[in-house]
């Protein structure tokens, strides 16, 4: 049935064609066994996007994934649902990660019985119960029957990292995993993190803006800009000589404790351009300090300098 249309003078309507952001774009870096790898930017960036096509939460429009030397792009659907279990994300908001009705302790059980672990209903709840007090909740069958809404954000975040880890994963992406915390519970976080990993035998990709928390969990960093990434190298040398202006300006804000140091403050002029429509040559141009005309033409490559990767044309 139509309707006739009633015309208003003074009403218009603007169609927008449909535009795409190219949120990833050309990016490449490994992950080594065992390392935590720090991928930092503004929001924006492109960080959460890698992190989520890692995941296959997000299919990519082009490229490979390489797993253990697997395009896991290539996977089929019952393949990536047993693959699954190797990956697992810890995301920033953890009561949107847990289902409001569903008991903490069920939330845990139910990826046993997803991925078929366990034998029995009383040999997985032991399961969940020992994942419990090995992320300090405890005693456990306190936290058991308990619902999201009835814990802090520290002791639900608390959960959603025993959910993953009773999958016994290989690697964790851990996304702004400590972000929405109160600063006291984050450090305790970080440290249990910490502890995990070694005792799990994990590999990390700690996805933050905060480039601060990096120093007490990452190997190594890459710093990510509007899409891109612009450096890579050890957590040490990028944080104590970077060679990026973007990473400059990110670790001049990282706050100083102690107040005889001077740090030299480099702030990067304007806001973050519109990323449907990035700037041509180096997207980082119109804030940088030191732009030169070759950086409004060409794209930098990332080369290797001193023993790090960084995509500038201030470094031949
Ligand atoms: Fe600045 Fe040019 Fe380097 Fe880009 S390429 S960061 S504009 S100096």
């Amino acid at each position: 049935k139509h309707f006739p249309v009633k015309r208003t003078i003074g009403e218009v309507l603007l169609r927008i064609p449909q535009r795409y952001v190219k949120a990833v774009d050309g990016i490449s870096f490994n992950i080594f066994k065992g390392e935590t790898f720090g991928l930092v930017g503004e929001s924006g960036s492109g960080k959460t996007t890698t992190g989520r096509l890692i995941l296959r939460l997000i299919e990519p429009t082009d490229g490979q994934i390489l797993f253990e030397g697997e395009d896991i792009t290539k996977f089929s659907k019952e393949k990536l649902r047993k693959f699954r279990k190797n990956i697992q994300i810890i995301f920033q908001d953890p009561l949107a990660a847990l289902n409001p009705y569903m008991k903490v302790g069920e939330a845990i059980k139910h990826g046993l019985e997803i991925h078929n672990i366990g034998n029995t209903r009383l040999e997985r709840k032991k399961m969940v119960y020992e994942m419990l007090e090995r992320v300090n909740l405890s005693p456990a069958e306190q936290f058991y029957n308990r619902y999201p809404h009835e814990l802090s954000g520290g002791q639900r975040q608390r959960i959603v990292i025993a959910r993953a880890l009773i999958l016994n994963p290989k690697f964790i992406v851990a996304d702004e995993a400590i972000a929405m915390l109160d600063v006291s519970v984050r450090s305790q976080l970080l440290k249990l993190l910490i502890d995990l990993k070694k005792e799990f035998n994990l590999t990390f990709l700690f996805i933050t803006h905060d480039l601060a928390t990096t120093k007490y969990i990452c190997n190594r960093i890459g710093v990510m800009y509007l899409g891109k990434i612009v450096e890579i190298g050890n957590f040490k040398d990028i944080y104590e000589n970077s060679l990026h202006p973007y990473t400059k300006a990110l670790i001049s804000a990282v706050p100083e404790p102690d107040p005889k140091k001077k740090k030299e403050k480099l702030i990067p002029r304007g806001e973050v351009p519109n990323p449907i429509n990035p700037p041509p040559g180096c997207r980082f141009h119109p804030r940088c300090p030191f732009v030169m005309d070759i950086c409004k033409k060409e794209e930098p490559k990332l080369k290797k300098v001193n023993e790090r990767l960084v995509a500038c044309h201030l470094y031949k």
